[in-house]
């Protein structure tokens, strides 16, 4: 059994993919989606499913780019709305 290994934009881990976030710039609209299906292609990054990790990824703008993308405000937010009401 072979596990796809990604590396967190935040914390710079190495971890299986099924527990990470996955958030992906969809190669025709520029559209920015979170945790899309299989079947949306473009160029992804991968985050530990924590704010920790998260808020690491926002430093200096690393996910945006990472995504190759202008930075978006609401990005974060919704990031961080995945986590709300869990802890
Ligand atoms: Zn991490």
């Amino acid at each position: 059994m072979s596990e796809h290994i990604r590396k967190c934009a935040g914390c710079a881990g190495k971890f299986g993919r099924a527990g990470m976030i996955r958030v992906l710039k969809n190669s025709v609209s520029g559209e920015i989606l979170i945790n899309p299906d299989n079947y949306t292609f473009g160029r992804s990054v991968y985050i530990c499913k924590n704010k920790k990790c998260v808020e690491a990824a926002f430093k200096k703008g690393r996910i945006f780019k990472l995504l190759k993308t202008q930075p978006q405000n609401q990005l974060k937010e919704k990031l961080l709305g995945l986590f709300a009401g869990k802890e």
